[in-house]
């Protein structure tokens, strides 16, 4: 039997398994995802250690998405540009190679499932911590015409802000002051892509009265399923309201094609996400 795996502190509260798992036994593949617990400072060792045993393949969670690089033989150019790692295929000589499919995963869900088209648009993220980085950089990549950021940590929004431009650069970067400039400059599209809402008490940073009927929200928390923003966006009329599910979904879809190279059964993935939040 073949084995893959989740490595992160914590793992436990992680959907990965439920989803890879069903997709094995839909396909009838000889395969299991188990969790992987690792404690900081036995991540190398416990590393090996998976390799040494003849894991297939693993995903990479906080707080390893960085630190995991300096393990890897090599790393493909997504992973390279954004600097972190969700994603490693382990090859029959046991080399390595790192991917990220979370930016990926995103544009896929956008743009297959939403249906929005990102060339030309304006969108505004809160945050710029990884997911941010992974997602802002794709959405470049696709050809948005600006993005907008805003993170409590300045020097993080430079930093991002610099890498797009670096890359990106027909693509204008403003820098908000503050959660509402990202909406006084009406973008098409806005993401939350910080953790606020993943707790009930967590407050809604923006003003409703800035969320216009034309925008689509997209908020990268998955649970709960309804967080402040995506209720008030709701309550607002906003023209697409969606959570962190689509690209947590599709994260894993790629994932799963970098692996076994073969069509991952997307309805049964969904579908095993989808009863474990429910
Ligand atoms: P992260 O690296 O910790 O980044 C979050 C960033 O948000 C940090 O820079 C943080 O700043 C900033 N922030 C926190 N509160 C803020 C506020 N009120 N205004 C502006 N910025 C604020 O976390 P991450 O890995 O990027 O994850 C972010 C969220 O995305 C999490 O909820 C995670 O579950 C979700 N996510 C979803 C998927 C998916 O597949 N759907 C994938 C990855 C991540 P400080 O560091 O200064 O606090």
């Amino acid at each position: 039997m073949k084995i893959y795996g989740l490595i992160g502190y914590p793992v436990r509260h992680s959907y990965s398994s439920a989803m890879h798992n069903a997709a094995f036994q839909a396909l009838g593949v000889d395969a299991r995802y188990e969790l992987f617990e690792i404690k900081p400072e036995q991540l190398e060792q416990e590393f090996n250690r998976l390799l040494t045993q003849g894991i297939c393949g693993f995903n990479v969670t906080i707080p390893y998405k960085e630190k995991v690089i300096k393990l890897l033989g090599q790393l493909d150019e997504q992973a390279a540009l954004i600097g972190a790692v969700n994603t490693i295929q382990v090859n029959q000589d046991k080399s390595t190679i790192g991917f990220n499919t979370d930016g990926p995963g995103f544009i896929t869900h956008l743009k297959q499932v939403v249906g929005f088209n990102t060339e030309g648009k304006g969108v505004a993220i809160l945050g710029a911590g990884g997911a941010a980085k992974a997602v802002a950089l794709e959405l470049a990549r696709n050809k948005v015409k600006a993005i907008s950021l805003f993170d409590l940590d300045q020097d993080k929004t430079q930093a991002l802000a610099d890498k797009i431009e670096e890359n990106f650069p027909a693509c204008a970067l403003s820098l908000g002051a503050s959660a509402n400039d990202l909406l006084k400059i009406h973008p098409d599209l806005l993401i939350n892509a910080t953790p606020l809402g993943m707790h009930k008490d967590d407050p809604l940073v923006f003003d409703p009265g800035l969320l216009e009927r034309n925008l689509v929200v997209y908020d990268l928390v998955y649970n709960p399923a309804q967080t402040p923003l995506l209720r008030a966006a709701k309550s607002k009329g906003c023209s697409g309201v969606f959570n962190g599910l689509g690209m947590l979904l599709y994260q894993g879809v790629l994932a799963f094609k970098i692996w076994l190279d073969v069509e991952p059964p997307v309805e049964v993935m969904q579908n095993a996400l989808t009863q474990m939040l429910t």
